[in-house]
């Protein structure tokens, strides 16, 4: 049997006229074989119809290059909060959002939906992490989709919950949904979370103890501008921050996450995306010292 592919890709934009088709086409120009996408602004709630968005003719191209709709992932807003008790509205706002987010996710036929947990502005973690796995609830017993929402571990800059697999697995299990949730781990976050991200194998076995490896269904592929603990949050460009090259290159072949899709959420160098140049050297393993200078 033909071994499986390692399915790595980045964050892509959606954008008028092309937009969905637009994003393939994209993707597939930087040899990719999944991607990640808003389905609008990452900043705010505002989003247009879907049947304005060239899905199926998305869809066809991937078709086309043998790429299956699970090696997408939709990226949902930053700005929703489910863990936001302080302002009510704001967190109903959050709610009726990913009710309809849900069912767009399912309209580009993506199986998956990567949220970040929310932050506890002030509150006691605790409450914070019942409201977040309360608010999943609601949304996932209104939505008549079948999308799975991946929980992303985060590099507690702030408030933010879900610093830790403690806390990404007590929203699990306060959750009554625990087959519609699992996780995205994000390189850049752990390690400024102040995980030690270069023992792959003790982040999984810590990974598998508390959260159950069955549920990392994606990874976010980062190097980090900041030292470890920092709970920073600056994403840095593959070999040029504090996890580096060799580490971030282990991740992508380990045999535990060989069937993990991986995504890049790297900076551009300049007006340049740097993904393309990145994918190959974490396919090859051969580093270009200074690949900065050549795009
Ligand atoms: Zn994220």
């Amino acid at each position: 049997m033909e071994q499986e592919e390692i399915v790595l890709g980045s964050h892509v934009s959606m954008a008028s006229p092309d937009f969905y088709l637009g994003s393939v086409k994209t993707a597939l120009s930087w040899g990719e074989n999944g991607f990640m996408f808003y389905t609008g602004a990452p900043q705010n709630t505002r989003r247009l119809p879907v049947s304005s968005l060239k899905i199926e003719e998305g869809r066809a191209l991937l078709r086309e290059h043998h790429i299956p709709d699970k090696n997408i992932l939709v990226h949902a807003p930053y700005i929703i909060n489910l863990a936001n008790l302080v302002k009510p509205s704001v967190r109903e706002l959050a709610l009726s959002f990913l009710k309809e987010e849900l069912e767009r996710v399912a309209a580009f036929s993506v199986p998956h939906l990567v949220l970040h947990p929310g932050s506890s502005l002030g509150e006691e973690k605790g409450k914070a992490i019942q409201a977040i796995a309360e608010g999943l609830d609601e949304v996932l017993e209104e939505s008549s989709s079948s999308v799975t929402i991946l929980l992303e571990t985060m590099a507690g800059k702030g408030s933010e919950v879900g610093s830790s697999f403690e806390e990404i697995a007590a929203i699990i299990s306060s959750s009554r949904h625990q087959d519609r949730l699992a996780c995205c781990l994000d390189t850049c976050h752990i390690h400024d979370a102040g995980y030690r991200e270069d023992d792959i194998d003790s982040i999984l076995e810590e990974f598998d103890a508390k959260i159950g490896l069955s549920r990392l269904k994606a990874i976010h592929l980062n190097d980090s501008k900041n030292p470890r603990a920092s709970h920073k949050d600056r994403h840095e460009n593959i070999g040029y921050g504090g996890i580096g090259f060799a580490t971030l290159y282990r991740y992508v072949h380990h045999p535990k996450l060989l069937a993990i899709p991986k995504y890049l959420e790297t900076p551009y160098v300049g007006e340049k995306a740097p993904y393309a140049k990145e994918i190959e050297m974490l396919r090859s393993g051969k580093y270009i010292e200074n690949w900065k200078d050549t795009l």
